[in-house]
């Protein structure tokens, strides 16, 4: 926590007036060690301090006379006075800040999409906004109620709509009469003075709501609001949100995914889901088709086998594990000991090994010293690899006195 002096008087916070001002003169008041950096306080400054689910400013302090720059690295309010971390100490005296104005615009552009939309939520489906937390690449709103993809989907129709029409955004403090008669937007009981930032004008309000954060003049200067995701989140929803650049830049983004993914089923973009679900479909009845086959085979190639009471091998390089399983454990009804081998691969062949008579688990040792193996199981079934030549693995099965 830094302290402040008792006696420092509260800063002046232009970005109230105005949250286009990028560059302002102040005169330096206070500049201390703090945490191995340093803190500043101004008579005023543009530097917003995180605040409201929004983050701080950065931006450079520059002393006018030597054109000596230190970053803001953080900007934080205590109490009435606001307060700049700098990585280095500056002098009392007159002092020219500059916020880095590109970073401060995308998150006004975000912060006034979400009045928008939460105002929207609020008044369609009484939701209120319970969270709220903005990054550089978009922002997180959480509601208190759950809402259907159809609301959602509405809501950031009505957003777009409304960012076409252009309507201003205001702030301003209304006196204590005033706004005991508002009606708006708020996450906490406020006392003192209330900063109101209104959405809309004459008898078209779309959104007021009590907030301390700078806002864009005009909500067309949102550009673009997209819900990107939304889940159920401590019984309401949590939205992810974004807009202005980052918004485009996501679409710009998805855009070229599904464009990649419809060239690849040479579709055309808009029927990109549709090709893919047809794809699905197609993929799943030719599972079943191959699966129907297989089933065939096996039966076929069980129909040509006698009963005997020695053992059976198989060597069926194109059947799937689970496959050449079901065959192996079917002939085991017929035999000692029914052994199924299957593709060969860079480290020999799968094998399945089934028994209805003989405990392979005691045989599993020397059975895999013979095959040049690696593998066991239970009584019942032995699986594993071998890498003797087939010549080898029959010798191995069709001679009993080999166990
Ligand atoms: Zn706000």
């Amino acid at each position: 926590m830094i302290g402040i002096t008792a006696d420092c008087p509260a800063t002046v916070r232009l970005f109230d007036e105005n949250s286009y001002m990028s560059t302002f003169e102040a005169e330096v008041i206070e500049c201390r060690e703090y945490d191995g950096k340093y803190a500043v306080i101004l008579d005023k400054t543009a530097f917003f301090p995180e605040a409201g689910g929004q983050p701080a400013d950065i931006g450079t302090l520059t002393l006018p006379e030597s054109n000596c720059a230190a970053d803001v690295l953080d900007v934080r309010q205590v109490d009435d006075v606001i307060v700049h971390i700098i990585a280095k100490p500056v002098k009392l005296g007159k002092i020219r800040g500059e916020i880095d104005f590109e970073t401060r615009y995308e998150r006004m552009r975000n912060h006034s999409g979400e009045h928008l939309l939460s105002g929207l939520a609020h008044r369609h489906f009484s939701c209120n906004n319970v969270g709220f937390h903005l990054n550089d690449d978009g922002m997180t709103v959480d509601f208190d109620r759950r809402l259907t993809a159809e609301q959602v989907l509405s809501l950031e129709d009505e957003v777009n709509r409304i960012i076409a029409e252009n309507p201003p955004v205001a702030a301003y403090f209304p006196d204590a009469g005033e706004l005991a008669e508002l009606d708006y937007r708020s996450k906490l009981e406020l006392s003192g003075r209330v900063r109101i930032v209104v959405i809309g004008s004459g008898g078209q309000i779309y959104d007021r709501c009590a907030c301390c954060a700078p806002h864009l003049s005009a909500a067309g200067e949102v550009g673009m609001l997209l819900i990107t995701d939304f889940m159920n989140y401590k019984g309401g929803t949590r939205l992810t949100v974004v807009c202005g650049r980052n918004a485009y830049k996501q679409a710009r983004t998805a855009m070229t995914n599904v464009k990649r993914i419809a060239a690849g089923f040479s579709a055309k973009a808009s029927n990109a889901a549709k090709a893919v679900e047809d794809f699905l479909l197609r993929n799943e009845a030719e599972k079943a088709a191959a699966a129907a086959v297989c089933r065939s085979y096996i039966e076929l190639r069980l129909s040509g086998l006698n009963q005997t009471e020695g053992n059976m091998i198989f060597f069926e390089p194109s059947l799937d594990k689970n496959s050449l399983r079901r065959l192996v454990d079917k002939a085991a009804d017929m035999c000692s000991i029914a052994a199924g081998f299957g593709a060969e691969g860079s480290s020999g062949r799968p094998y399945v090994i089934i028994s209805r008579m003989v405990d392979l688990r005691s045989i599993a040792k020397s059975l895999n010293e013979k095959m040049g193996g690696r593998g066991g199981g239970s009584a019942g079934m032995l699986q594993g690899t071998a890498t003797a030549p087939e010549e080898e693995l029959k010798n191995i099965f069709l001679k009993e006195d080999r166990f």
